[in-house]
């Protein structure tokens, strides 16, 4: 793979992984869009993370942030791999647990409710492709799959949940449905890596859990990570094809 390139909602999913590599901040290389480029080097592959940015002294979560993000990243960088990594609830009655990593199999909305015909559904939902080898990977790294499903909130309304259930969601996030989106247009292959910040079938308050698990997760996804670029940047056709 020549160039891969990570695409993160916040800083602090992003910054023990920044750390880790020795990435620099390509400064206003996005200008004047929010978005910000860190790069390096990694086995001769270049390595690629960019941040949606952020604004009222908040990262820019979210599918607005995370569409630009990713279509800006695309043309720019021209990747051949993208990856999202990030945090997201899941459900504890599905066996998760805080921190614990996982590897999207799929992925999906669950807030675009538009009445119609099967093809609106369709829309709506998304069902976007995620990169072949995502299988193969998480067997390699012996770490559970998942569907990612996405929408532009925190919480979790019942009608969310039916759709999730409806569908198979396993993973809730804010953005990986509409990075997955972009992708698809351009035919770049998506890879999902998230961590468990917070349990959403659990009572508690998703905000303060959320936070409490921010580290944690943050730290998981860094040493994942670290093993997905050294097996991705591996001389190794047989784990490096992006096809
Ligand atoms: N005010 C918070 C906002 C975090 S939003 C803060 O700045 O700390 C939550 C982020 O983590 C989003 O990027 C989303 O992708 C992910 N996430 C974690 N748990 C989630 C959940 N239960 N539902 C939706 N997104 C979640």
């Amino acid at each position: 793979m020549n160039t891969i390139c990570y695409i993160v909602a916040m800083r602090a999913e992003a910054t023990p992984f920044i750390r880790e590599f020795g990435l620099k901040l390509n400064e206003n290389f996005f200008a004047p869009l929010p978005c910000q480029l860190y790069e390096g080097e990694v086995n001769g592959t270049r390595l690629c993370v960019v941040l949606n940015g952020a604004q009222h002294n908040s990262d820019l979560v979210g599918c607005e942030a995370a569409t630009l993000a990713t279509s800006q990243a695309i043309q720019h960088l021209r990747p051949d791999l993208v990856i999202n990594s990030g945090t997201c609830g899941a459900f504890e009655s599905k066996g998760a647990d805080i921190a614990r990593v996982y590897i999207g199999n799929g992925v999906m909305f669950h807030d675009r409710r538009v009445p119609g015909d099967d093809a609106w559904t369709t829309q709506s939902i998304g069902n976007y492709p995620v990169w072949k080898g995502s299988h193969e990977l998480a067997l390699q790294l012996g770490l559970p799959e998942g569907k990612v499903t996405t929408g532009s909130s925190l919480d979790m309304q019942p009608c969310d949940l039916e759709v999730i259930q409806q569908h198979g969601g396993e993973l809730k996030d804010m953005e990986g449905a509409a990075i997955a989106f972009v992708c698809s247009l351009y035919g770049v292959p998506v890879l999902f890596v998230k961590s468990v910040t917070d349990l959403v079938d659990h009572s508690a308050d998703t905000f303060e859990v959320f936070s409490r698990n921010l580290a944690a997760a943050g730290e998981s996804l860094k040493q994942i990570n670290k093993q997905i670029i050294s097996l991705l940047t591996r001389q190794n056709p047989a784990t490096n094809n992006p096809e």
